[in-house]
């Protein structure tokens, strides 16, 4: 075990406050990696606050984690030291299953989460990357490329994936029309994605003042949500919404606005469900509801590499560690534009 530096949580209604723990030693297939930048999730906040329940404490949250290679274990191959590198939701999966065997990690029964997830190395909870430094197995780091802003690129490990695999899953392309509600963290990484892919992109804000930016960032059209003779024009017209929405709201909206067969997927994950779909809705115009969790290692490498190729990182705050809880505040409030990312540099 060696010494590692962060910030935790000690129960659900408190703030992080600085704390000291301990890392595992390396094992053969294990990288150890400095941290340079951590995003920071609305997920963060949801397990903070035990508002998905199971959380435990002390909780070091973070899963978009950027840094460089700082050990190797005797097994790692592809990474040296030096490398930059990101670590996402996941560090850990059996290996073996239907999902693993698919490239689909996050889907696996035992698929081990960054943080608040049971570490089989401690027999207790695992620790996330608002800290120094984590230990990760070589099969779960993902490399990043030099040509991408490092800070800026954290958020691609959470929010990117998490909007790119559906993207890639329902096949979103140019001639399509898409929407995506809500212009947080994960909404405007699918705003970007949507636009590269070639789509027809509208976004859904309930706050007016970001249509300047939804349109800067790649969005043809800005409907403010809770406008309904903003909402009609729209009806029965789209092939593909993505809700970011990490707040339970009336669905139907939504539903009414996809043609026949289009899909609605939810990827925001709030503490109550929705109010119940109006089913005829669906029924009459065979529309689907559908949901999708993060993304498995290949895709999130995948979806890493276009990255590169078309130059997409984040919008962010970089904020040092010690205003975390504010930024948190922040988030709640809609207020974040349109990630934070901590500098990790600030805990020394
Ligand atoms: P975020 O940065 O807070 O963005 C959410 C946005 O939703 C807000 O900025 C706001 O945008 C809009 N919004 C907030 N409250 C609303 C309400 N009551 N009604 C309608 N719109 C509202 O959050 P995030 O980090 O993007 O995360 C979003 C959700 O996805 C969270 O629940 C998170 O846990 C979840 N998540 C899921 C996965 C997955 O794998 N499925 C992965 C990561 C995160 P406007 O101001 O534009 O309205
Ligand atoms: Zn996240």
């Amino acid at each position: 075990m060696y010494k590692a530096i962060g910030y935790a949580a000690h129960t659900n209604t408190s703030p992080l406050v600085p704390f000291n723990f301990e890392r595992r030693d390396l094992t053969p297939n294990d990288i150890q990696i400095e941290i340079l930048y951590c995003g920071v999730c609305h997920s963060d906040i949801h397990q903070v606050r035990n508002e998905w329940g199971g959380s435990t404490f002390p909780m070091v949250p973070g899963h978009e984690i950027v840094g460089k290679v700082s050990q190797i274990g005797s097994a790692v191959t592809g990474f040296k030291i030096g490398d930059s590198v990101g670590v996402g939701c996941l560090v850990d999966a059996c290996g073996e299953c239907a999902d693993c065997n698919e490239h689909l990690e996050q889907y696996c029964n035992q698929a081990v989460f960054t943080y608040n997830s049971y570490d089989k190395h401690t027999g207790g909870s695992n620790y996330g990357g608002y800290s120094n430094s984590v230990v990760v197995n070589q099969a779960f780091v993902l490399k990043v490329s030099d040509k991408l802003d490092l800070a800026a690129a954290a958020p691609l490990l959470c929010a990117g994936i998490t909007t790119y695999s559906p993207l890639m899953h329902w096949q979103v392309g140019k001639g399509d029309k898409v929407g995506v509600v809500g212009l947080g963290g994960l909404g405007h990484m699918a705003v970007k994605f949507a636009h590269a892919l070639g789509a027809y992109v509208v976004m859904f804000t309930t706050t007016p003042g970001k249509a300047e930016d939804a349109k800067r960032l790649g969005a043809d059209a800005v409907v403010v949500s809770k406008n309904p003779e903003e909402m009609m024009p729209h009806l029965a017209s789209f092939d593909f919404i993505l809700n970011t929405v990490a707040a339970p709201h009336n669905l139907d909206a939504y539903t009414a606005l996809l043609k026949r067969d289009g899909t609605l997927c939810l990827v925001g994950v709030p503490d109550h469900p929705h109010p119940s779909p109006a089913v005829g809705q669906l029924i009459f115009k065979r529309r689907r509801i559908v949901g999708s969790l993060i993304g498995g290692l290949k895709e999130t490498q995948e979806m890493l590499d276009f990255c590169a190729e078309h130059n997409i990182t984040s919008d962010i705050e970089i904020i040092p560690i010690q205003q975390v809880n504010e930024a948190y505040e922040r988030v709640l409030k809609s207020d974040v534009k349109y990630r934070f990312v901590i500098d990790m540099a600030s805990l020394l």
